[in-house]
């Protein structure tokens, strides 16, 4: 709820029911102009400008927040949505939304979701939309994959992400071979090139560090990689 605005705030008045973002853009330059808040292009790092990552927006979690650029940077809530609904299309759904559409699902491929904390559910909700075939999904909780099959989501056992990739693709594989539609080529999951390093090797990277793929392999395999910062006002419904 705006409980006050800024003298050059035309949009929004003390009483309207708003989201907000997790990122917010300077809505001036060209990137924020056509929605790419996460790019903006006046932010001095691709973190300054979201919430609870830049130490210039600290995190929302707080009873009140200023909202720079207030008349892009915040969304008209639509009486029909509720509060719960809310919270989680400020970030979570559309950062599953965009994970997936990142991915160009098609109808009747499979998707596999790595990890099935919160945005790893939207995600796999999002992949099963409009008649896609199946969701597969994966996480070290059991707790986690037994709630996801409530979805129509596949659970995938194994003692590690990468155990449960090799067994959706030695499944898939099985099925292109049976006449059946495999694992689509665009695919929410870690890149299956083996790494530059020794045999065996396991990397289990957090984003920002280096992930060794093999580039020659990932060319036969024709793999594609997608990662990004999502801007979510670009992901929202308009
Ligand atoms: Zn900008």
């Amino acid at each position: 709820m705006v409980v006050d605005t800024g003298g050059q705030v035309t949009r929004f008045k003390p009483g309207d029911r708003v989201l907000v973002p997790a990122s917010a853009g300077c809505t001036l330059c060209r990137s924020c102009a056509a929605g790419f808040t996460a790019r903006c292009e006046r932010a001095k790092s691709s973190t300054e400008l979201c919430y609870g990552v830049s130490p210039q927006l600290p995190g929302s979690q707080a009873q009140a927040l200023a909202v720079p650029y207030a008349d892009v940077n915040l969304v008209h809530l639509p009486e029909g949505i509720s509060d719960e609904a809310a919270v989680v299309l400020t970030d979570n759904a559309p950062t599953a939304w965009y994970g997936c559409r990142r991915a160009r699902i098609q109808p009747g491929e499979t998707v596999l979701v790595i990890g099935l904390g919160p945005v790893g559910l939207m995600a796999a909700q999002s992949a099963l939309r409009d008649g896609r075939r199946a969701g597969a999904g994966t996480d070290l909780v059991a707790e986690r994959c037994a709630f996801a099959a409530t979805l129509g989501v596949e659970p995938v056992e194994g003692e590690d992400a990468r155990t449960a990739v090799r067994d959706i693709d030695r499944r898939t594989r099985a099925g292109r071979r049976g006449g059946g539609r495999g694992l689509g080529r665009h695919h929410r999951s870690r890149p299956q090139g083996r790494p530059a390093g020794r045999p065996g090797q396991r990397h289990r990277g957090q984003p920002q560090q280096g992930v060794p793929i093999h580039m020659g392999l990932a060319q036969v395999k024709e793999l594609e990689f997608a990662i990004g910062l999502c801007s979510i006002h670009y992901e929202l419904p308009p």
